[in-house]
């Protein structure tokens, strides 16, 4: 794997993997991170391998996403375990950026996120300006890379949706592509933050998952579009967190589904803090898409566990 920090270095890393490509494999697939990584990284990293010749991961914590008060400074960086994760996932180039190279002197353009996308949800607590630092952050990254493919996880689906948008609008050849939810064994969706989780407060975090199975469950057994709220809210009511929101919204444009009963395409949303952590999950309703259970546990999320902890 070839580190690469700046602009040049990457231009002449893929440009060095590409001379030993037949044409038709020279294409690059891109996975975005802010590191401290884990298997749904990873399984990004395994899903781009498999769908372009060559696989950039970049590892650049953003400052524009974050708001004040929020954890940009203590966010985990551990620079040497992500890159022997990388090297042992078969990733090709590791684009390690500096902020000097992500936003140069004299840089001055930002990217507006779509506003029907990044208003509800994320955007109402954290703010308008989150969807437009990640948009910004994505946007310049990829004029950086300039990949045919980019992979995001669908654990952040609101992000999902944004970065989609805003790629078809700048960036239409480029394809985006999503991946499902790695959880670890108990269903807790995998997440950098999970490290700031302390074992009483792991324990209450899985009330999040929990929510998003009680909702399924309500929906299996015909329930309405309030009462697989109320599921998912009883169950995080016995926990001890604090709820941002619990909202089942369209799944493809985040608009509030018309009910009375949710729809195939309508997903449950739940962001929910456990002491100073927050948290985010989705699921969707219908067991047509991959579920909680079954997505769980993967060979890689042990391995990236016991790398965590080892
Ligand atoms: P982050 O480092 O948190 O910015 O995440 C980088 C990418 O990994 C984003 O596309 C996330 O959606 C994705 N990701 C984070 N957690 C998971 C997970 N548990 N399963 C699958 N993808 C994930």
């Amino acid at each position: 794997m070839i580190v690469a920090r700046t602009h040049g270095e990457l231009i002449a890393a893929i440009d060095s993997c590409r001379a030993g490509l037949a044409t038709d494999r020279s294409t690059v697939a891109f996975v975005p991170t802010m590191g401290s990584l884990h298997a749904g990284h990873l399984s990004l990293i395994a899903r781009a391998r498999s769908s372009a010749g060559i696989t950039v991961a970049s590892i650049y914590v953003n400052p524009l996403q974050f708001g004040p008060g929020e954890d940009f400074d203590r966010y985990p960086r551990e620079q040497e375990r992500d890159t022997e994760l990388l090297i042992d996932a078969g990733c090709d180039v590791l684009f390690l950026p500096s902020s000097e190279t992500v936003y140069p002197d004299g840089f001055s353009t930002k990217v507006l996120a779509s506003e029907a996308l990044s208003a509800p949800l994320c955007g109402r607590i954290r703010g308008a300006s989150h969807f437009d630092g990640v948009a910004t952050v994505v946007a310049r990254l990829f004029a950086l890379v300039s990949p045919d493919t980019a992979w995001f996880g669908e654990k952040d689906w609101q992000q999902l949706l944004v970065i989609r948008r805003m790629a078809a609008d700048l960036f239409p050849s480029l394809s985006v592509m999503s991946a499902p939810t790695v959880r670890d064994a108990e269903g807790l969706a995998l997440s950098s933050r999970n490290a700031y989780l302390a074992e009483d407060e792991r324990a209450a975090a899985l009330a999040v998952p929990g929510a998003l199975i009680a909702a399924r469950n309500a929906a299996a057994k015909g329930g309405n579009v309030n009462g697989c709220i109320d599921a998912a809210r009883s169950v995080l009511a016995s926990a001890a967190v604090s709820v941002d929101y619990v909202e089942l919204l369209r799944g493809d444009d985040l608009a509030p589904t018309p009910g009375p009963f949710p729809e195939a395409t309508d997903r449950i949303f739940i962001a929910a803090r456990v002491g100073t952590t927050r948290l985010i999950d989705n699921d969707s309703l219908t067991p047509s898409s991959p579920a909680l259970s079954e997505n769980l546990p993967t060979p890689m999320a042990s391995t990236a566990r016991a790398a965590a902890t080892g």
